[in-house]
């Protein structure tokens, strides 16, 4: 099983990952985790990537679809897994039908949570992250708090705030992944697979409904 995330920095995409990665022994694919790793080789590529998403643009499809490609390639396949970002335009989406039949995988489910800008702008303020193995929290919300402030529950790294986590770089992050993913949303819209969700209900919710529909949860 496969799963596409489609939703606006701040949804909540980041948490039921770590939860499905956690819970279910889902593997976890994120697209900015896979540029932010290329920025840390410090590579020509790298350093080209960290301009691009330091001023919140969105880098080529190209070299993110052979960079999600390499991953996937990296991992075992046998295993549910999910992409967090990717694919977010309809180049994106044509790219990525590409890679999976490439490797023999078969048709994405695609889950939309859509969430307001405002919504999202006050949760982005208490996100934080583990630099190291990657798990989102939120101090804004129960269920994502650490156990330890400004710990890693998995690995015990201190947790940092995203630089680009900014009220000014999410308004532009926000609108520029409306800006993009309209296509990708009615592509998916119009084939009759997109499963859409209420991004402002509580994570709590949400989770339950997600696992539902991926025929996870039995309770
Ligand atoms: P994220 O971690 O999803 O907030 O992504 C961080 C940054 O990585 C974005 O602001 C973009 O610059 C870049 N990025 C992430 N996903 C994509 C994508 N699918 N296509 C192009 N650029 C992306």
């Amino acid at each position: 099983m496969n799963v596409i995330w489609i939703a606006p920095p701040a949804a909540g995409k980041g948490t039921y990952s770590s939860l499905l990665k956690e819970k279910y022994g889902f593997s976890h694919i994120s697209a900015g985790d896979v540029l932010r790793e290329e920025i840390a080789k410090g590579s020509a590529i790298g350093k080209e990537i960290e301009s691009i998403v330091s001023s919140g643009k969105m880098v080529d499809d190209t070299l993110l679809k052979q960079l999600i490609e390499n991953k996937l390639r990296s991992i075992d396949l046998s295993k549910p897994f999910m992409l967090d970002g990717y694919p977010r335009r309809l180049n994106q989406a044509i790219d990525y039908e590409d890679i999976l039949n490439r490797l023999g995988i078969e048709k994405p489910i695609v889950i939309f949570i859509n969430i307001d800008k405002e919504t999202g702008l006050n949760r982005i303020l208490g996100r934080v992250n583990c630099p190291n193995c990657k798990r989102n929290y939120n101090l804004t919300s129960g269920y994502a708090k650490p156990k330890v402030d400004g710990i890693c529950d998995d690995c015990k790294t201190p947790l940092e705030h995203r630089s680009d986590d900014n009220k000014e770089s999410y308004e532009n992050r926000y609108n520029t992944y409306f800006n993009e993913t309209t296509e990708l949303i009615n592509k998916y819209k119009d084939e009759g697979s997109l499963i859409e969700i209420d991004g402002s209900k509580s994570p709590e919710e949400n989770f339950g409904i997600i696992t539902k529909i991926l025929g996870v949860n039995n309770d």
